[in-house]
């Protein structure tokens, strides 16, 4: 039992794509920017983009979109392609193994199409430096035949608009990041952001939900849309088989407790690693590695999904060392902190 409720629960908190979220995420996906809730700054720049690009019947300059998974980066890459009333090509990094791959993705683009890469950082360098005159001059270099009969054939594309998105900004080469025009990083959303996300959702999926009960799944969903709406579907589990269907504040809260996701949004693997840091560590700094041996899981997990949030909570800081829990993660987990505090910055510890 225990170990199936550890595997279970992170996958419930993951803002990565699973299985389970299917087709039902694309049913959920906001079709115009007026659906499109929160990142209010990023929105209204893009509004004008889209307007002024429409006037002048030209391509949308290229976008880069960049923040945690599960925030957005793909729905307002459709969203920017409807508002264009242009096609959408949708492909990710690791898709576009040989160079051959992109040249017959950007010649099949009719006048304006937007091309959505998602996973930007994976492109091979092969693949890049194809990008780079197609981006720059709307022209692609291709190499015809092989040996001392090699040439180099010069192909002009259609105009037309690349949105690159990416987890992992510091990853993206300098020469192909100048090339975006336009660089807009999404932000975690508010709880109030994510209620209205999940009543959103709610009436779409016909689930009966009462804007407590909403608020409350939303304020355990780590800033990101793809969890709530996930929670947002294991909570009516439990208001089927609990209740007479509804979400309210009191099932909502007892289906998260089942899941063992906490009123802050921590899962049992979050309070794990901070538990392994305090009573394993002395409350740190110790080695990602070590932590994730410590604790039976992958470095990229702790790395990609608890790290960004418990150091958004201040719960984590990271040190030259490693990892260290901070003053506000013991009293999260009920453990009374050390008397003496260290300050030094030399020795690789945060002070609390
Ligand atoms: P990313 O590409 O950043 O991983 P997605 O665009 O796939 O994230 O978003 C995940 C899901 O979250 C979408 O299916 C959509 O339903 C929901 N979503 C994301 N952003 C919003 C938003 N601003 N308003 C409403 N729903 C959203």
């Amino acid at each position: 039992m225990e170990t199936e409720e550890l595997e279970f629960a992170p996958r419930v908190i993951s803002p990565e794509v699973t299985q389970d979220d299917g087709d039902i995420e694309i049913s959920l996906r906001p079709q115009n920017l007026h659906e499109y809730i929160g990142q209010d700054k990023v929105k209204e720049k893009i509004a004008i983009y889209i307007e002024a690009a429409k006037k002048r019947g030209e391509p949308l300059d290229h976008v880069l979109l960049y923040g945690p998974p599960g925030l957005g980066k793909t729905t307002l890459s459709s969203i920017i392609a409807h508002e264009l009333g242009v096609n959408l090509r949708v492909t990710t990094g690791p898709a576009i193994e040989k160079p051959g791959d992109l040249v017959s993705l950007l010649t099949s683009l009719n006048d304006n199409d937007v091309l959505f890469i998602d996973e930007i950082h994976r492109l091979s360098r092969a693949v890049e430096e194809i990008l780079y005159p197609a981006l720059e001059d709307r022209v692609i270099d291709i190499i015809i035949g092989k040996g001392p009969s090699a040439r180099s054939i010069r192909m002009d594309l259609k105009p037309f608009t690349l949105i690159g998105a990416t987890t992992r900004a510091g990853q993206l080469s300098a020469p192909l990041r100048d090339r975006f025009g336009v660089i807009e990083r999404l932000e975690l959303y508010t709880t109030e952001q994510l209620t209205d996300i999940i009543r959103r959702s709610a009436m779409i999926l016909c689930i009966p939900c009462d804007t407590d009960g909403a608020a409350e799944i939303a304020g355990r969903a780590r800033g990101t849309p793809r969890i709530a709406n996930r929670l947002l579907k294991r909570v009516r589990d439990f208001a089927d088989v609990m209740g007479n269907g509804q979400i309210t504040k009191e099932i909502a809260s007892i289906a998260l407790s089942r899941l063992e996701i906490d009123n802050l949004g921590l899962d049992s693997l979050d309070r794990r690693m901070l538990q392994m840091i305090i009573k394993g560590y002395g409350g740190g700094p110790v080695g990602l590695e070590t932590l994730a041996s410590a604790i039976g899981e992958e470095s990229v997990t702790l790395e990609d999904i608890c790290e960004p949030f418990l150091m958004q909570l201040g719960f984590l800081g990271r040190t030259p060392r490693g990892r260290v829990a901070t003053r506000l993660a013991y009293e999260h987990l009920g453990i009374v902190p050390p008397e003496q505090s260290t300050s030094g910055s030399d020795d690789g510890q945060l002070s609390f």
